[in-house]
């Protein structure tokens, strides 16, 4: 850190960004999120979080097998799962950047407490706000998750693959 602020680089180092999430499941404006952060960093690890204050209608195995079927075609892709600090998964993948997605001013204040107490937590984590593009800023995981159960049809919010394994859960 100087006068100035911090001072780092993307560059010449391998420039890492963990996009952590729950992904119950994951829709296109995830995917949306996925794809530009994979334009802007040398690798992206999508990490999927064992979040305790959440009930998840999908297991963790099958969100993380979901966003794996979803982001073969993208290189520089990973998918794993974590549960604990995100700054520890930081720490152990080596990255420097943590992406969230940012829909609308909704979703600012929870984001922003997120992105200072990671901080506080690791004075070197940043955090990157990425906006999708215009027609995903109402989409929700939580929303498909109900239109789903509403019998509505959600092929325009989510993947083939997200659609048939939602269906078929919700079948059951
Ligand atoms: P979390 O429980 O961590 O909020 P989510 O899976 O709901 O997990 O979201 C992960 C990240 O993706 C969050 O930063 C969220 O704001 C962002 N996100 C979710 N849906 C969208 C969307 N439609 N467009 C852009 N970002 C999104």
């Amino acid at each position: 850190m100087n006068a100035q602020g911090p001072t780092f680089s993307l560059e010449p180092a391998l420039a890492r960004a963990l996009y952590p999430g729950t992904f119950d499941p994951v829709t296109n404006g995830h995917l949306d999120i996925i794809r530009r952060a994979a334009q802007l960093f040398d690798e992206v690890d999508v990490v999927v979080a064992v979040n305790a204050r959440k009930t998840s209608l999908f297991t963790l195995e099958e969100r993380v097998e979901l966003v794996r079927a979803c982001t073969r075609d993208l290189p520089g892709v990973e998918v794993l799962s974590h549960a604990g600090l995100m700054v520890e998964c930081l720490r152990e993948r080596k990255a420097q950047v943590l992406i969230r997605g940012l829909r609308a001013v909704s979703d600012f204040e929870h984001e922003f407490q997120m992105a200072l107490m990671n901080k506080k937590l690791d004075p070197e984590c940043e955090t990157v706000y990425l906006m999708p593009s215009e027609q995903y800023t109402y989409l929700a995981s939580s929303l498909v998750r109900e239109l789903a159960a509403l019998g509505a049809d959600i092929s325009e919010f989510v993947p083939p693959e997200v659609e048939t394994t939602l269906r078929r859960k919700l079948a059951r």
